[in-house]
């Protein structure tokens, strides 16, 4: 099988198992947009599940994914999803669908400078109290939200987490349940979370952004 056939055979595996998740949640399947995850993949990667109609990619270096948009064409939905340093804002800000990890009050100043129309992000939330990762508590969302207010350009579209990697799919649902709670009351959010390891949990709890690399892409390579 060609490559490019593999790529597409795993993106249709990964939808058949979103529909099966929410047809067990009783959800419309259209409520879940997949993300798919392109970090250290090939731009030929990304261009044939273009060619098959996906349109939505996560990356997660700036450097990366500047030096590949450069060649995609440009009705591409890029999400940033990775560690953002707000020096970095800059290049984004105007130029991606959705940036997923903002947390801090300079990252918000910092893409607030650059803009001139209003750019969707998403607060960052740390569920697992996991000093490796980014986010606030979500003790601290509301706090956030205020601080936020404060940069009308930016506009507030939701949340997102990223669990710890190591623990039980018990644990990893309650985390997702924590985002769930932090997003009632607000109907119109996207709530993004779950990855190849636990999508159909995030599903159940009522994501809608799943972010999947290595199911679709396979195992990556770091340098
Ligand atoms: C790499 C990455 C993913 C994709 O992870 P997989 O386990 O390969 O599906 C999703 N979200 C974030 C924030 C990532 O950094």
């Amino acid at each position: 099988m060609s490559r490019e056939d593999e790529l597409v055979q795993n993106l249709e595996g990964i939808q058949a198992r979103i529909n099966a998740a929410c047809e067990a949640a009783g959800r419309d399947p259209s409520e879940v947009t997949l993300v798919a995850v392109s970090k250290t993949k090939p731009v030929a990667d990304i261009q044939a599940l273009y060619d098959a109609g996906h349109r939505d990619f996560g990356e997660n270096y700036v450097q990366e994914w500047q030096d590949k948009a450069e060649f995609l064409p440009n009705d591409i939905r890029w999400h940033f999803i990775g560690v953002l340093q707000s020096n970095k804002c800059k290049y984004l800000a105007g130029n991606v669908h959705l940036i997923h990890s903002i947390y801090r009050r300079k990252q918000l100043k910092e893409l607030s400078k650059r803009l001139d129309e209003p750019q969707k992000i998403l607060v960052q939330i740390n569920t697992g109290n996991d000093l490796a990762k980014g986010g606030i508590e979500p003790e601290e969302l509301e706090e956030f939200l205020e601080t936020a207010a404060e940069f009308p350009e930016v506009q507030v579209a939701g949340i997102m987490t990223i669990p710890p990697f190591d623990e039980p799919i018990e644990t990893t649902q309650g985390h997702f349940r924590t985002m769930k709670s932090l997003a009632q009351g607000h109907p119109d959010w996207t709530v993004s979370m779950g990855m190849t390891s636990d999508f159909e949990a995030a599903i159940a709890e009522g994501a809608t952004i799943i972010r999947v690399g290595t199911a679709i892409f396979g195992a990556r390579n770091y340098q």
